[in-house]
């Protein structure tokens, strides 16, 4: 996600690649597969699912949880997707609630929504499942949609589709990790798997999508879309009545442009198509075949999903642009190489600051100076430190936090976004351009598909022959001094 307006003034003030990721065949035969098939309609999506899950945990499992992330839109959520100071300007008619309502799950023993917020469907299996076995589930939903400018939720000129569906949560250290929707941060955490999605909708609507859309017919009033989309971690949709597309290519991609307020959308669509082949360059190969930046009702400014980001339509100049290429960046940290968001977020946030900063270094914006961006992240941290220190005698800089215990989003962006600058910075002057490029190619090529820890990241470093391990260490431990 990208939360923060880039105003320097005030920010100071306060390969191996393609193969490796998707080309390999029996990789695929172990992934879970989600089968969707929705239909919107009055801000409701009916919608069932047939899900396969393939049990690579290596244990014997006698349950399965999900991940309802649309459960927390509704009224009386212990955990609201949006935090206080973004309240007002997502919530553009006022309170307005939505939900996730199971209908059916089979084959089971019983099924429950459970977890600390109605936020964890659990799925107790008829016969218990061994490991390596699979286990197909047909289950059942609708999703009521808030009018809220967010991540699931009706905005005023389209409806976005965010974490639409049950989500199968992460099997980690013996159980389910379960995602409370935590207001600071993007609280997800999910391995990939393939998925087919069948879409209705009125036919006024124009469709974006994480998945290819193979294929598009009237029927009615409506139209139904096909899509797919292999090894991804999320799978999101937007839709509106109004929007214009601007379409191109970068490295194999198809790469879609869908805005309604854009007096020149032909330079977005450049800048897209540049970011893409820049980091496709630097990282390894773009990962899916098509990319899709959405322009939309996000009110905290940018959201990724695999080969699909949402640009909040309230952004302008300058800081439009570099929330498309933060978010672009995203599609290798988060969405190929995924890691906890809910307890590294500087993991992806931090990387993804960095590489865009990169990617102005050698693509030079004058109102996006690199040397200025880097330097903003500096002064953030540096401000954020000086105040705790004189507020509470000391403050923490610790960066594996949960996401529920910073204080404030605004902390929250100093730590995982500025502080995760920083020590990328770091490690970059340290190992020099070679080893720091090495290394990430390395990580991207070996974690691209799969959960990334603190630890690959040390080991894709070392094996550049650069051992940072301290310096990673020194910063995460809230140690490093700055
Ligand atoms: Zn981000």
């Amino acid at each position: 996600m990208k939360n923060k307006i880039i105003c320097l003034a005030v920010a100071a003030a306060l390969f191996a690649s393609l193969f490796a990721f998707a080309g390999c065949g029996s990789e695929k035969k172990t992934r879970n597969t989600y089968d969707i098939s929705a239909s919107y309609a009055d801000g409701t999506l009916a919608a069932s699912m047939e899900f396969t899950y393939v049990n690579q945990t290596g244990e014997a499992l006698s349950f399965l949880e999900f991940n309802l992330f649309g459960n927390a839109y509704r009224e009386d959520s212990a955990y609201a997707p949006v935090s206080a100071a973004f309240e007002k300007s997502a919530y553009y008619a006022g309170e307005s609630y939505g939900g996730m309502e199971i209908s059916s799950v089979s084959p089971c023993a019983s099924w429950s929504v459970c977890g600390a917020d109605e936020n964890i469907l659990r799925v107790e299996l008829e016969n218990g499942l061994a490991a390596g076995e699979r286990v197909t589930l047909q289950i059942g939903w609708a999703l009521s949609l808030a009018e809220v400018s967010h991540r699931t939720g009706i905005a005023p000129r389209s409806v976005n589709l965010g974490n639409f569906y049950p989500v199968v949560c992460v099997f980690e250290e013996g159980s389910f990790y379960e995602c409370e929707y935590y207001s600071d941060g993007d609280p997800f955490y999910s391995e990939c798997a393939d998925y087919t999605v069948t879409f209705r909708a009125d036919k006024k609507y124009t469709v974006a999508s994480s998945g290819k859309i193979l294929s598009a017919r009237e029927d009615g009033q409506d139209k139904v879309y096909e899509m797919s989309l292999e090894n991804a971690r999320d799978f999101a949709i937007v839709l509106g009545e109004e929007y214009s597309l601007a379409q191109g290519e970068a490295c194999g991609a198809q790469i879609m442009y869908y805005y309604y307020d854009d007096a020149a959308p032909e330079e977005k669509l450049a800048l897209i198509e540049k970011s893409i082949s820049f980091f496709s360059e630097k990282f390894g190969a773009y990962a899916y075949p098509t990319y899709s930046v959405v322009q939309t009702g996000f009110s905290i400014g940018g959201m990724e999903y695999p080969a699909l980001t949402m640009i909040g339509d309230h952004l302008a100049g300058a800081d439009y642009r570099y929330t498309i290429v933060h978010e672009t960046a995203h599609q290798w940290w988060y969405a190929a190489v995924g890691s906890n968001q809910l307890e590294n977020a500087w993991m992806d946030e931090g990387l993804t600051e960095y590489s865009a900063a990169l990617f102005y270094r050698e693509n030079p914006d004058p109102e996006l100076p690199y040397e200025s961006i880097v330097d903003a992240a500096y002064g953030a941290y540096k401000a954020l430190y000086t105040v705790y220190s004189q507020i509470f005698g000391e403050a923490d800089t610790t960066m594996n936090r949960k996401l529920g215990e910073y204080l404030s989003e605004y902390q929250y962006v100093c730590i995982a976004y500025d502080k995760g600058l920083i020590l990328f910075d770091t490690l970059q002057k340290e190992t020099g351009e070679k080893k720091f490029f090495a290394a990430l190619k390395g990580y991207y090529a070996d974690r691209a598909g799969k959960i990334a820890r603190p630890e690959h990241l040390k080991t894709a470093f070392k094996k550049a022959g650069a051992n940072v391990a301290g310096i990673i260490d020194s910063f995460v431990d809230g140690k490093a001094v700055i």
